[in-house]
């Protein structure tokens, strides 16, 4: 593990400390049985803020190899609502953007296949890039050419020689998770046509901090991004920030269009000046970040705790990378936890990093109906409270955990 000391996108040395999660277990490294007896790898993580380009980071940078190849559990198709969202978001850019058979769309990250199909299905040539292996198979089978690498700008300069530039380059929920965040932009800018649009999707900093999301700041998560940050990172590579949109999805996150040509619209304009008056570009902003996560991991606790007193029984749902993060921060066991359920089939029979909580598919809910459920993957709530309509039905209760913990 390497532990950068100068700002991820401007290089600044002197970086300003804003929240220390302690040393924690990765969060996608789900155990399996016979690993729940070897040493468990656990690193620090530790957030701080960029004065100069107001950029939050980690300090700490996992090897992307260990977290990112074998045996990455997450696959997109498994959340309807993800699939819907990624739907409208593709079929809008094919009509505002004219895009034909002549056309390419390229996704940096693309997982299953899951967006990247929308164009296939009307006959859009595209390219997906990513590095998990078994996602980048599972698209190869549904019709979505996928090569199996890590995207760089070396990678952007090979396609680009080969004469295979961009329309349309996706890149949802990746950004944050480069080492090299300068050399990324700068592949997005070789492999895009000067005419082209890079649609890219990050969490939104500004909603994780208002909103208390300390559990999606894990090792996979590099950067937390405002609008401000973004705008001097793609400046300096010749790209432009030219509409933005916010988005309730994961908590809260904005999508950007980014194109070579300057023509910065309202929308950018607008939430910039927001910005600057809620001083997100300054160290005031999260001052207070800290003091408000170590309140909730108080009240997390004291709720579990006396509900236990009472001998209710707890499951939690969603197996997720921000579900590891809470358990291992709020010190949630299987002495408060019974199990945990997903939907992904891949995850089901493994235990939870750090706490070691078994995962079991959710028709377990209906079998076990235990009085709580905490919701760790409170993002996807609505969807979740939704299929457990039955659940419910029979008197389970939920427990939102963010921004404070509550039972609905
Ligand atoms: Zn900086």
């Amino acid at each position: 593990m390497a532990t950068t000391m100068i700002c991820r996108s401007c290089g600044h040395a002197g970086l300003e400390s804003v929240l220390d999660l302690g040393r924690t277990a990765l969060a996608d490294r789900l155990l399996t049985a016979e690993q729940l007896g070897e040493p468990e790898p656990q690193y620090p993580l530790v957030v701080v803020f960029c004065p100069q380009c107001s950029l939050l980071q980690i300090l700490e940078t996992v090897p992307p190899e260990v977290l990112f190849c074998e045996n990455y559990p997450y696959y997109s198709s498994f959340s309807d609502a993800l699939l819907r969202h990624s739907r409208d978001n593709a079929l809008d850019l094919i009509a505002r953007r004219e895009l034909g058979p002549g056309s390419l769309a390229v996704e940096l990250a693309s997982n299953d296949g899951y967006l990247l199909k929308n164009y296939v299905e009307v006959g859009i040539p595209v390219l997906g890039i990513d590095p998990a292996e078994g996602p980048a198979r599972a698209a190869a089978t549904i019709g979505v050419p996928t090569l199996n690498t890590f995207f760089t700008a070396e990678l952007a300069q090979q396609l680009a020689g080969e004469g295979r530039r961009a329309d349309v380059i996706h890149a949802n929920n990746v950004l944050a998770h480069v080492a090299d965040t300068n050399g990324f932009v700068s592949g997005i800018a070789t492999l895009l046509k000067d005419s082209g649009v890079a649609v890219i999707e990050v969490p939104y900093v500004k909603d994780l901090i208002e909103h208390r999301e300390f559990d999606t700041i894990y090792h996979e998560h590099l950067c937390y991004f405002s609008a401000t940050a973004l705008d001097r990172l793609f400046r300096g590579h010749g790209l432009f920030l030219n509409e933005v949109k916010r988005l309730p999805i994961h908590g809260g996150s904005l999508r950007l269009y980014v194109e070579k040509v300057e023509r910065v619209g309202d929308s950018v304009k607008g939430l910039l000046k927001l910005e600057v008056d809620d001083r997100v570009d300054r160290i005031d902003f999260y001052r207070d970040f800290a003091r408000q996560v170590q309140q909730l991991r108080t009240d997390l606790r004291a709720l579990l705790g006396a509900l236990r007193a009472q001998g209710k029984r707890i499951a939690a749902y969603g197996a997720a990378a921000k579900g590891a993060t809470l358990i291992n921060y709020v010190g949630i066991g299987p002495e408060q936890i019974d199990f945990v359920v997903d939907r992904n089939v891949h995850k089901q029979g493994k235990y939870m990093p750090g706490q070691h909580i078994p995962i079991l598919g959710p028709e377990k809910l209906l079998e076990a109906q235990p009085e709580y459920v905490l919701l760790l993957a409170w993002n996807f709530a609505a969807e979740i409270m939704d299929q457990q309509a039955e659940y419910a039905q029979r008197g389970g209760r939920f427990i939102i955990p963010v921004p404070e913990p509550k039972v609905v």
